[in-house]
């Protein structure tokens, strides 16, 4: 580790007053300026949870659950961070309390700390530096957020492990802060920023920089007096308003030269050049035709609040392909329990459908009767993991008369089109649910002369993977001598990767997710050739 010392820095973004407060778009932004400038950039992001990863929490409850090249089921930042970044980041760049107790009990019985007693400060703090360490090796700069806020007891530890790595490394810290604004008296309130601020610096972090967020951007007076009432420069004090798209961010703190700041902090050198993303921003504003996408799901809403968190990467990866088409997206979430309530005449509005990723019953039906409906009316489809799935038990139901369904849902089914793969049966019964799915990227070889060959350009290639049911390779056969044809396999010819109807104008289903590699400045072929059919352009 000696020799990085040298060349290593950090950015620190950490949290003040309340979460949600889109530090990981802050995170993300302030990456993708550093990597603009020329530097080898990573992002790690610090969990203070007690779950190993994300794969077992409930979405509605914590948003999507991203999947990694190499398999980690991990925080939805990620995919943020792979999007503005344009890179791959392995899943060890997550670090949770979880991850680093087990760690640090494993090597306990393991004899490594030589029979001495195992304690908060300094061994949990070691582990914490020594994973941030290793998931930065190599790099320039590693920005880590720490997710949660100050003040909280469960992330202290996280601080006192950054606090000395500060004393290390060339480093630079970031505080993002809110500032609401009170109705009544129709003014900011910048005493939460002041509390932050102070309840930070009891750690021995002192941040260089506030991010404050508000719902319409600060006026310079406002600003000024955070700084006075914070010991901060004025010019540290970064504006940063509700934006009705978060890749304008970069620019956004671009205009404030905000970069140019932390890396004059941190003894390196800034260059502008963020002309590719503009012209990218400048695309979202001009879009004026309209694509309407219905994402027909179970975790729409969870008690009062509608999600919009859950299928982030699809919607991501939808406005990738339609601005990239100079296409406005218009994306609406639909409750599958609602079609079986009120029939799919409620799909009519859609230009096309998307059913993404799921799991268990709750509106299985109505997913299917949104597959018939595409599938009859020649609406494009796009059906991602559980959306191949149903495809093949909507197919196999009203297209061969079989009385099938997946044994997810139906384990005692007549005809089970989808089945678990035996392995995977072996880890459900003996309750293994965490981090056993196939998971990560997986290749597939693509048929000649199929619209997923023709859209990927390609006859190799690697989607990521979460999931335990397949295909059941005995109804293959019946299924493709009545039209369904599977245009992508696994390399041994095993596993069904792609489905598609060839004389559909679009109806393609994918066991993978290829919505977690869909990068704004370059859209995944999937999600091109779906939002282009929606139009019918090439279709
Ligand atoms: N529930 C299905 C399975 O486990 C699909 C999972 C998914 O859509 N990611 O195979």
């Amino acid at each position: 580790m000696e020799p990085q010392k040298k060349n290593l820095r950090f950015v620190f973004v950490v949290g003040g007053v309340l979460s949600g407060l889109g530090k990981g778009v802050v995170t993300a932004s302030v990456a993708r300026l550093i990597k603009d400038s020329g530097h080898n950039v990573t992002t790690i992001k610090i969990d203070p949870y007690i779950n190993i990863d994300a794969g077992t929490m409930r979405p509605t409850e914590h948003g999507e659950v991203f999947v990694t090249e190499d398999g980690g089921e991990i925080d939805q930042d990620f995919g943020t961070y792979e999007r503005f970044l344009d890179i791959n980041i392995p899943k060890n760049n997550n670090i949770t309390t979880g991850k680093v107790y087990s760690s640090v009990i494993k090597k306990e019985r393991a004899l490594e700390y030589g029979g001495k007693d195992v304690k908060l400060i300094p061994d949990i703090v070691n582990e914490i530096k020594e994973m941030i360490l290793k998931a930065s090796e190599g790099f320039d700069v590693s920005v880590v957020e720490v997710g949660g806020t100050t003040g909280d007891i469960e992330n202290l530890i996280f601080l006192y492990a950054i606090r000395d790595l500060m004393q290390e490394y060339k480093s630079s810290t970031i505080m993002v802060s809110y500032v609401p604004r009170l109705k009544n008296v129709g003014e900011l309130k910048t005493k939460p920023t002041q509390h932050a601020m102070a309840k930070i610096r009891e750690t021995g972090i002192v941040p260089d920089f506030i991010v404050v967020r508000s719902e319409r951007g600060m006026d310079k007076p406002r600003l000024d007096k955070i700084a006075t009432s914070c010991f901060l420069p004025k010019e540290n004090i970064i504006d940063d308003p509700d934006v009705s798209n978060i890749y304008e961010m970069p620019l956004i703190f671009e205009r404030q030269n905000f970069v140019a700041k932390i890396l004059k902090n941190i003894e390196l050198n800034y260059k502008e050049d963020a002309e590719k993303w503009r012209e990218f921003v400048d695309k979202i504003k001009r879009a004026e035709k309209e694509v309407k996408i219905g994402i027909v799901g179970k975790y729409v809403a969870f008690g009062d609040a509608e999600h919009s968190d859950v299928y982030v990467s699809v919607m991501e990866a939808i406005k990738h392909a339609a601005y990239n088409s100079n296409l406005k997206p218009v994306i609406k979430q639909v409750f599958s329990t609602d079609i079986e309530r009120k029939g799919d005449k409620i799909l009519s509005e859609f230009d096309g459908i998307i059913v993404p990723g799921g799991f268990g019953s709750t509106g299985v039906e109505g997913k299917i009767s949104a597959i018939k409906y595409c599938r009859e009316n020649n609406i494009p489809y796009l059906g991602l993991c559980f959306g191949m799935q149903l495809a093949v038990v909507e197919y196999a139901r009203n297209v061969c008369g079989l009385k099938a369904h997946t044994t997810e849902i139906d384990s005692n089914t007549d005809c089970p089109v989808i089945d678990v793969i035996p392995e995977q049966k072996e880890l459900i019964e003996k309750k293994m649910y965490g981090a056993t799915m196939r998971l990560g990227g997986w290749p597939a070889n693509l048929k000649n002369n199929s619209k997923v060959f023709d859209l990927y350009g390609n006859k190799d290639i690697v989607e990521r993977h979460r999931h335990r049911y397949e295909v059941n390779p005995k109804y293959i056969e019946e299924l493709e001598n009545k039209g369904l044809v599977f245009s992508g396999k696994s390399p041994e010819g095993k596993l069904m990767e792609f489905l598609e109807l060839p004389k559909h104008k679009f109806f393609v289903g994918t066991q993978g997710h290829p919505e977690f590699k869909s990068r704004p400045l370059n859209p995944h072929p999937l999600f091109k050739g779906f939002i282009n059919a929606c139009c019918d352009k090439n279709a």
